[in-house]
């Protein structure tokens, strides 16, 4: 018997809605809230069972508390933008309801993907006796989960670690993004860096790449070396690893465009004057490209994400890969979404189950690794992202 508040109606947002709505038994009532009430609206009908709107801007914690206030649910799962992460959890604390999210605190002008802002929030939780879940999307989330599972069932040390995120679907368009492109387009121009013994090392933005052969027939695409948030709580919760890398699939289509566009300086989040106006040039673009939830219908093809993970067990040098396989267009047959904001509107929704079904709880702030990876995988298994772990005995190209 809960009641849920999902903040945030975009591609994700529209996700969580559906995989909530049909767990009547343990999201009893849902409110879908955002700043364009609208799409709320337009998500709602798409549902089997009643759903509450509400429109809220999250940037204001006033506003939030308000709604929280009138709707007393037990727990926000936030996937409106990384941006109103701190707002919402501010707003939360002060109407003393649960958190989750799916992205970690960006301030919006600069592009840092850090969990210090966060984490700092690690008394106030506890101290209240609330949870805050973070990072409970695919990459960061199911990785998370990923990496804790094959340390606590198959290795006793995990020393290497590769997070591999390859979408080998196709929407047809000349240039799009899965997903918000300003949040893309500022994750993929970043520096890339990785852990490595100790300390991060830095590569310039997409500049370390190789070929890795993926299963489920995809086959071999180019991969490449990114910073992804996951690597930070990762690294820190698991002292032990030695090397933590995250790599995503690009086609070469999307690179060459998106080195016209960072030439051109369109990807910049530098504001500039233009006609007595301050644009940012990555909004404006972002107002240029198709909506990514307008890529639903269109999109072909697998998603295949997983780790890779090699350490010791009972003294043995030993590696495995736990990966899953997710089709575009089956998931857009179930809740109108492709398979990018599918693979993170069901981790929210389980992450969500386990704090109000109390499989996951904890006051204070937590990262997905840190918590029983067991009930998290079984459900991944029953609500629609089956998940496979295999041992690897030959080489696959990323030992070194
Ligand atoms: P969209 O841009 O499609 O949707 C964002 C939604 O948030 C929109 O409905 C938007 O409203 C709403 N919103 C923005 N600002 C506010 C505000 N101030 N107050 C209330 N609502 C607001 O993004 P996605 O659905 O693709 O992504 C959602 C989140 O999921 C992001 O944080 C993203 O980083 C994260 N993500 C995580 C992944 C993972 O694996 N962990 C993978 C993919 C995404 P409006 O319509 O008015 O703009």
């Amino acid at each position: 018997m809960a009641k849920v508040m999902i903040i945030g109606a975009g591609g994700v947002g529209g996700v969580v809605a559906h995989k909530c709505a049909q767990l009547p038994e343990v999201f009893t009532e849902i409110v879908l809230a955002s700043r364009t009430e609208s799409k709320c609206k337009a998500i709602a009908e798409q549902l089997s069972r009643p759903v509450t709107t509400a429109q809220v801007d999250a940037d204001n914690v006033a506003e939030t508390v308000a709604l929280l206030q009138r709707e007393k649910p037990d727990l926000v799962i936030n996937v409106a933008l990384p941006y109103q992460d701190l707002a919402i959890m501010d707003a939360c604390l002060e109407a003393g309801v649960d958190y989750l999210d799916t992205a970690n605190y960006e301030p919006p002008e600069e592009a840092k993907f850090e969990y210090k802002w966060q984490w700092a929030y690690q008394d106030k939780f506890a101290n209240a006796g609330r949870m805050a879940l973070l990072g409970s999307g695919f990459d960061p989330g199911v990785t998370n989960v990923y990496t804790a599972y094959l340390k606590k069932h198959y290795l006793d040390e995990i020393h290497y670690l590769d997070i591999i995120d390859c979408n080998a679907g196709d929407h047809g368009q000349p240039f799009a993004t899965n997903f918000n492109p300003e949040i893309n387009i500022r994750e993929v121009t970043a520096n890339g860096r990785f852990w490595q013994d100790g300390d991060w090392r830095e590569t310039g933005p997409l500049e370390e790449n190789r070929s890795f052969d993926f299963p489920a027939g995809i086959g071999p695409k180019q991969i490449y070396l990114m910073y992804h948030e996951e690597l930070e709580s990762i690294t820190k919760h698991l002292p032990e690893i030695k090397r933590a890398r995250f790599w995503m699939t690009f086609s070469d289509n999307y690179l060459k465009h998106l080195e016209v566009l960072g030439n051109i300086g369109m990807t910049s989040i530098e504001p500039v004057q233009f006609e007595g106006k301050e644009v940012v040039p990555l909004q404006f673009l972002k107002a240029l490209l198709p909506d990514p939830a307008s890529l639903g219908p269109l999109t072909k093809g697998k998603t295949c994400i997983g780790c890779i993970a090699r350490g010791v067990k009972d003294g043995v040098e030993k590696t495995f890969y736990i990966y899953n396989i997710c089709d575009h267009e089956e998931c857009y047959a179930e809740v109108k979404s492709q398979a990018i904001s599918y693979t993170t509107g069901v981790p929210a929704m389980i992450g969500a189950k386990m704090m109000l079904e109390k499989k996951w709880a904890a006051s204070g702030v937590w990262n997905m690794e840190q918590l029983d990876p067991d009930p998290f995988m079984e459900d991944l298994n029953k609500y629609g992202l089956p998940w496979q772990v295999v041992e690897i005995d030959q080489p696959t190209g990323m030992e070194d």
